[in-house]
């Protein structure tokens, strides 16, 4: 369903429109595949609701757009997402959870295996074979995956493997968005080295900021996420990725607040002059972190106006004091996401990082999708 056939009566209900860009994320996609090694091929992680954006709407998109490897956390995302795409592959990064073997192969998903145990129980009883598999080994993250002592007793008992279909051999980078980080070089070592104790397999180190470290992380594949949704992949340098969405908060009250009277809850803002301040119609319960309160902004026409105050369960407020009050009537809206206040600025100002600002952003917003054609 495109923005046009939706009844604009929802738009005039909305407290928040969320605009979301297909085409924007397919760029992004394009734009990250473009920067490979010849022979890397660009896989895509759709997990957690492809980051907030909607998976139903983003995977069959980029799925249109060449990708035809996906990569979820949960199986429950992985059976979900096999609805929408009966003909791409599709692994589980979680791994395999004792017992849901049976709904692995029946939704035809590949488990990411994270541990001696769950390669064991993937491959089950004997006479097994041809059973895709993937394979987590840790290089640096103490998170999931093998351990180096789990390779050592492999590469002894290769039979182990027996049965199974390496899809692929992956591990994780813990610094990727910082380029100069020591960190990085010792991972691509240990994954080197971790790729010489197992049978060949196509072999996958890097998600999105991993792409930006160069061809040597490339491999066989990569597995970017959060850079297709607009994020910064490397925090130091400009963004190269295109703003994926916006978001427009409605006002819903302005008011003139003299000299000394405080603003929300804890009174925790003094107006130092006389001003006027606008509600919007977006609170923390939408994903719009308490944190940021006192420190985020918006845009009006062009303009940043200041948060000011705690921002409440439904609510937030700014000072609009000095912008024509005919823009900052009451059913206006605000720019709370845009081009140029991108999702980073949006998390900068809350103490935390695009793709947590991603994820939390409300089930409440009026969701509009773009770009469907593209
Ligand atoms: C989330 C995740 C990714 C994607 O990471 P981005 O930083 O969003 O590109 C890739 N691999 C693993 C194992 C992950 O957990």
């Amino acid at each position: 369903m495109s923005a046009t056939d939706r009844p604009p009566r929802a738009v005039a209900r909305a407290g928040a429109v969320l605009e979301i860009d297909l085409a924007a994320i397919a760029r992004n996609w394009r734009r990250i595949a473009a920067r490979l090694r010849p022979g890397t091929s660009c896989a895509a992680v759709v997990k957690a609701d492809a980051y907030g954006l909607g998976m139903a709407r983003v995977a069959p998109h980029l799925a249109a757009a060449g990708c035809t490897l996906f990569f979820v956390a949960t199986i429950d995302e992985g059976i979900a997402l096999r609805r929408y795409l009966p003909g791409v592959e599709i692994a589980v990064l979680d791994g395999l959870l004792p017992g849901t073997g049976g709904e692995f192969r029946r939704a035809k998903l590949i488990p990411v295996l994270n541990a001696l145990d769950e390669i064991a129980a993937w491959r089950g009883g004997a006479g097994t074979r041809d059973l895709p598999a993937m394979i987590h080994v840790d290089t640096g993250m103490s998170r999931l995956g093998l351990t180096r002592q789990d390779l050592a007793v492999l590469a002894r008992a290769p039979d182990m493997l027996a049965g199974l279909t390496l899809r692929a051999i992956l591990s994780h980078l813990a610094c990727a968005d910082d380029a100069a980080h020591p960190h990085n070089e010792a991972q691509l070592l240990a994954f080197r080295a971790a790729l010489a104790q197992l049978p060949p397999a196509p072999a996958g180190l890097a998600a999105g900021s991993g792409v930006f470290l160069g061809t040597d992380y490339h491999f066989d594949f990569v597995r970017p996420g959060a850079v297709l949704y607009g994020v910064n992949p490397l925090a130091s340098r400009p963004n190269p990725m295109a703003q994926v969405i916006r978001l427009k908060g409605r006002i819903l009250q302005v008011r003139n607040v003299d000299r000394g009277e405080t603003v929300g809850y804890g009174a925790a803002h003094r107006m130092d002059r006389p001003g006027r301040i606008a509600t919007v119609a977006v609170g923390y319960a939408d994903g719009w972190l308490r944190s940021a309160s006192h420190r985020g902004s918006a845009g009006i026409a062009g303009r940043r106006v200041p948060l000011v105050g705690r921002i409440s369960m439904d609510l937030m407020t700014f000072d609009v004091t000095g912008i024509d009050p005919a823009l900052s009537r009451p059913g206006n809206f605000v720019d709370l996401i845009d081009e140029s206040y991108g999702v980073d600025a949006v998390a900068a100002a809350a103490g935390t990082i695009g793709y947590e600002m991603l994820t939390a952003l409300g089930r409440r917003y009026h969701r509009v999708y773009r770009g469907e054609a593209g």
